[in-house]
C-alpha cells in the first residue's frame, strides 16, 4: 500500500481537530485583500443595489456588526441577492497576484499529527483561490465555507413579505421600514432608545452565529472540546469559545477575553503551542491520504 503522506498520531494529545479562518488568518492583513473586499462590497451596495453612496460607510458598519458580513446584513434587511453574482464581484477583482507561496507556513501545518479543515465565511472558488496561492491546497481535508452552511439558497428573493423574520413585536419594526420595503437600519439606529431588538433576522447562516459555528461542527464531525480554533476575528473567537473550543487569535499578541492564546503571526504557532508537537508519538502509522482540498466537507 502506498501512502501519500504520513501522520502520526499524539498518543497524549488533547487535541485531535485544528480548524482555520481563512482571510488575515492563513495570511497577513497587510496583503491588502481585506481593504480591496471592502472596497468592492461598497461598489456593489452602490452599483448593484443602488443604495446612496454617502450612506456606504454607516450602512456596511452596522450590517456587519449585527449581522457577521454585510451580505448578510444586506438579506436581511430585504435586499435581493444572488449568492453567486456578489461573491464573484466582492471576490473576483481581489488582488490575488499580493498572496504568494507560505512554505514556512506550509511546512508547520504539514508536520501538526491533527485533522485539520478551513472554515470561512467566504465561498469556495475564494477559498480554493486563496489556497492555492499560498501553496497550501492539499494541507487541510476540507473546506466549510459559505456553500457548505447555505446549501439551498443560491438564488433568493425577498420579494415575499413572508421571507423576511422579524424579531421581536412586528408592530415595533414597522415604522422604520422604508417604503420601499427596505428596513431602515441606519434610522433604527439613530433612535437612541433602539438597540438590536426589533432587527429583522437573516436568513444567512455564517460566523459569529453559534448555530453557524455548531453547524460546521456538526458537518465536519469535530468535538469542540478536542480541537483549537484559530481566527482573526474576537467575535468569532468569543462565540467559538462559548462553544468550547480552544481558541487562537491571529494578527495580534494582546489575548482578549475569551482567546486562550494570541498570535501576531499564523508563523508563531510552535513558539506559541509548543504543546502540539510535544505529545508523544506512537509509532504505528494510523492515518494516510492525499486528501484533496475539496473533501467530504466542502459544498
Ligand atoms: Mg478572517
Amino acid at each position: 500500500m502506498e501512502f501519500d503522506r504520513i501522520f502520526i498520531q499524539p498518543l497524549t494529545s488533547k487535541y485531535d481537530c485544528l480548524l482555520f479562518d481563512l482571510d488575515d488568518t492563513l495570511y497577513p492583513l497587510s496583503s491588502g485583500l481585506a481593504k480591496a473586499c471592502l472596497k468592492n462590497i461598497g461598489d456593489y451596495m452602490v452599483e448593484r443595489l443602488g443604495i446612496d453612496e454617502s450612506k456606504i460607510g454607516t450602512l456596511s458598519n452596522l450590517l456587519y456588526k449585527n449581522y457577521g458580513t454585510t451580505m448578510a446584513g444586506l438579506r436581511a434587511i430585504g435586499y435581493r441577492i444572488d449568492y453567486d453574482e456578489y461573491h464573484s464581484f466582492v471576490h473576483g477583482r481581489l488582488p490575488y497576484e499580493n498572496l504568494k507561496p507560505d512554505p514556512v507556513l506550509r511546512s508547520l501545518l504539514l508536520s501538526l499529527p491533527f485533522r485539520k479543515i478551513i472554515f470561512t465565511n467566504a465561498d469556495k472558488v475564494h477559498a480554493v483561490k486563496v489556497l492555492q496561492k499560498l501553496g497550501l491546497e492539499d494541507c487541510f481535508e476540507g473546506i466549510i465555507c459559505f456553500e457548505t452552511l447555505n446549501p439551498i439558497q443560491k438564488i433568493v428573493s425577498s420579494d415575499c413579505e413572508d421571507e423576511i423574520e422579524f424579531l421581536g413585536n412586528s408592530s415595533a419594526v414597522s415604522h422604520t421600514t422604508a417604503n420601499n420595503g427596505i428596513f431602515d437600519i441606519i434610522g433604527h439606529f439613530a433612535k437612541a432608545t433602539n438597540g438590536t431588538e426589533g432587527l429583522p433576522k437573516t436568513p444567512v447562516v455564517c460566523k459569529p452565529l453559534e448555530d453557524a459555528i455548531e453547524l460546521a461542527l456538526k458537518i465536519a464531525n469535530i468535538n469542540p472540546q478536542r480541537t483549537i480554533f484559530f481566527e482573526d476575528s474576537v467575535r468569532n473567537i468569543q462565540a467559538g469559545k462559548r462553544l468550547g473550543l480552544q481558541t487562537v487569535l491571529v494578527g495580534t499578541s494582546n489575548k482578549p477575553k475569551g482567546a486562550d492564546f494570541a498570535l501576531e503571526s499564523i508563523h508563531n504557532l510552535r513558539e506559541a503551542i509548543p504543546e502540539l508537537w510535544e505529545s508523544e508519538m506512537k509509532s504505528e502509522v494510523i492515518y494516510h491520504g492525499n486528501v484533496p482540498v475539496e473533501a467530504s466537507v466542502t459544498a
